[in-house]
């Protein structure tokens, strides 16, 4: 199965793609934490993109479109962070074309700017292995301790206040245009993504056992 993962910031994508992973053996691919792994090595293509990331602003389209191909394998996958605009949306119509692929499902996590805020301020992220936390409903075992490798937790740099409001307002603006490109490809299944990750998984899982 191939899938999309989106929505706003904090909706949850890393934490259900992780799900999905484990329950259908999918491929994650995570655009932001390949960029983000990047620029922790300083590469070149980490030193590019730097600048946006921090500020909450979104990479160019040109250079994601790469990083995309580049990591979109033919398996089966759980995309998550792209697309991000119209063009994104377009653009992945298009690689998956040319590679004779097709998308199954576009599901889109539906949360509101309360849930946003709540659950981005109190995320704790993996310096080592990338896992997911939050200090209240999901908290790791040992205090700033990762559950699965023992790495030190931090906060990422754009989850701070004055950036999450920012990263907000761009997806804000960007959204309904892609929604409604696979709303009318009859791709879309919009869940209400509020409730904690079990319940939310649940959601997803009814739906696409059912398909
Ligand atoms: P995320 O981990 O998905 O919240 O992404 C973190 C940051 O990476 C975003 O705020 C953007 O700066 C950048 N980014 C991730 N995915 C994309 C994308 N598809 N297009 C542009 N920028 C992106």
């Amino acid at each position: 199965v191939k899938l999309v993962l989106f929505g706003a910031p904090g909706c949850g994508k890393g934490t259900q793609a992780k799900e999905l992973k484990d329950k259908y053996q999918l491929d994650i691919i995570s655009l932001g934490d390949i960029l983000r792994q990047e620029v922790q090595k300083k590469s070149e293509l980490g030193q590019q993109v730097q600048g946006y990331m921090a500020k909450g602003a979104l990479v160019p389209d040109e250079i994601v479109a790469k990083v995309l191909e580049v990591n979109l394998a033919d398996d089966n996958f759980v995309l998550e962070g792209y697309p991000r605009t119209y063009e994104q949306a377009l653009h992945l119509d298009k690689i998956l074309k040319k590679r004779n692929l097709d998308l199954d499902y576009f599901i889109y996590l539906d949360v509101s700017a309360q849930t946003v805020v709540n659950r981005l301020q109190l995320r704790r992220v993996c310096r080592k292995c990338g896992a997911i936390f939050h200090l209240k409903n999901m908290p790791p075992k040992v205090e700033d301790r990762c559950d699965y490798c023992s790495g030190e937790l931090m906060q990422r740099d754009d989850d701070k206040p004055q950036v999450i409001r920012q990263r907000l307002e761009v997806f804000n603006k960007q959204s309904n245009p892609i929604v409604d490109f696979y709303k009318d490809k009859g791709k879309l299944f919009a869940v209400d993504a509020n409730a904690e990750k079990d319940e939310v998984f649940a959601r997803i899982v009814r739906y696409l056992d059912k398909e």
